[in-house]
């Protein structure tokens, strides 16, 4: 076991960066960040499995900036990620971090943004880079990034990045650091991939595991309602009236469905967008920054755009279908109860989904209650207890 902080102050970090953490309401390390902080900077190479909403970002995010040289103008450090929301979003986190470091320069390199914008960008000299694996690839082919003097590397959601079929642009990643860069592995899975790259790439490596239990585990009240076909619709319909919702996502597990559903909600009147492989990148940008701000209510998404989307008071997640992974509905619902709020996931069921939901309790541990809609729309539970 290595040391293992119970307080920020504990690391005596500079006070910039105190300072950020109190402006961010952050007053105690999450249980991952007790653990990994600490090896992080003392330069050892981490491999860390925690579930999603744990706090895994400052986990890296404050050695990243604590660990930062002045004096020296290359890329030190990089976190590589599997899609450009979470890459969006960690730079963002990161430039919260630093936000009292104003001679921190930090990049998002993504695909879909235009690569112009992206080369200029590294003309100044960012000190961290954050990127997707295939975007980072490019900038090193066309000679835009030097990792020579990289000290650090993250990779972040390591399992789904590799999963996502990126590992030859990961292993090429890493392979153009020093022999002696530091190896931070981010993942709420440690899979045989994941294995692969830690004894390829890592030495002598603090494993960490951070279990979802206990305090940990988010305070989300599980139901299942059943609603067959367009019923669902006006399902949840009548539950964002009658529940009086006002920050959802809706899970579809297909593209066209999630379009033609934030389409009917539209209609409906609902203030409604959506989030899909189909749609532009600036648009994407545009719809994941308004619900962030809360410019519309429910936002409508594929599980694959929702990835690493992080926003704090999201009151309920429906399920519109089942999800077709187990993992998935634990991602999904991890989206509402964070940061100690309390949240809600309704799942759309038809009588033939009978087995997934009883695989799905199964797996995830959940104790997910059945409620019908009485004839004013309000939802009662089925074993009589009081609904959220
Ligand atoms: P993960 O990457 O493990 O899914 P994140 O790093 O995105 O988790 O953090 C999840 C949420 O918890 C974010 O909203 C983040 O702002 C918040 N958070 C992280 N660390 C702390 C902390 N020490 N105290 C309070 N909230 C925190
Ligand atoms: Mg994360």
């Amino acid at each position: 076991m290595t040391d293992v902080i119970n307080t920020f102050e504990e690391l005596e970090l500079r006070p910039e960066l105190t300072r950020a953490l109190t402006n961010m309401g952050f007053t105690q390390p999450t249980p991952i960040q007790q653990r990994a902080i600490w090896p992080l900077l003392e330069g050892r190479d981490v491999i860390a499995k925690a579930p999603t909403g744990t706090g895994k970002t400052c986990s890296f995010g404050i050695p990243l900036l604590e660990c930062f040289r002045p004096d020296c103008n290359d890329i030190q450090g990089i976190v590589i990620c599997p899609t450009r929301e979470l890459c969006i979003q960690i730079a963002d986190d990161l430039r919260s971090l630093g936000a009292y470091m104003p001679q921190v320069r930090i990049v998002a390199l993504y695909g879909g943004q235009p690569i112009n914008k992206q080369i200029a960008a590294l003309q100044k000299h960012p000190h961290i880079v954050v990127a997707t694996p295939g975007r980072l690839i490019d900038h090193m082919n066309r000679g835009n990034v030097w990792l020579g003097n990289v000290y650090t590397a993250v990779l972040d959601e390591a399992d789904e990045m590799l999963k996502m079929g990126f590992i030859k642009d990961v292993r090429k990643i890493l392979n153009a650091t020093p022999q002696d860069t530091q190896v931070a592995l981010f993942s709420a899975t440690i899979s045989r991939e994941v294995m692969n790259v830690a004894w390829e790439y890592q030495r002598d490596a603090v494993e960490i595991t951070v279990e979802a239990q206990g305090d940990q585990r988010p305070d989300i009240a599980q139901y299942a309602l059943p609603a067959v076909g367009g019923d669902r619709l006006d399902a949840l319909h009548t539950l964002l009236g009658t529940v009086d919702l006002h920050r959802v996502m809706v899970f579809a597990n297909r593209k066209v469905t999630v379009q033609w559903l934030c389409n009917q909600l539209k209609r409906r009147g609902c203030s409604v967008d959506c989030l899909h492989g189909d749609i532009p990148q600036s648009q994407r940008n545009r719809v994941m920054e308004g619900f962030r701000k809360g410019k519309f209510e429910v936002l409508v998404c594929t599980d694959v755009a929702a990835r690493g989307i992080d926003v704090d008071d999201v009151e309920a997640v429906f399920n519109y279908d089942i999800p077709d992974e187990n993992e998935y509905y634990l991602h999904r619902i991890g989206r509402t109860g964070r940061a100690k709020r309390h949240g809600m996931a309704i799942t759309f069921v038809s009588p033939d989904d009978g087995f997934r939901m009883r695989d799905i309790k199964k797996y995830t541990h959940s104790d997910i209650i059945d409620i019908t809609l009485d004839e004013t729309g309000k939802p009662v539970c089925a074993d009589g207890t009081s609904f959220a």
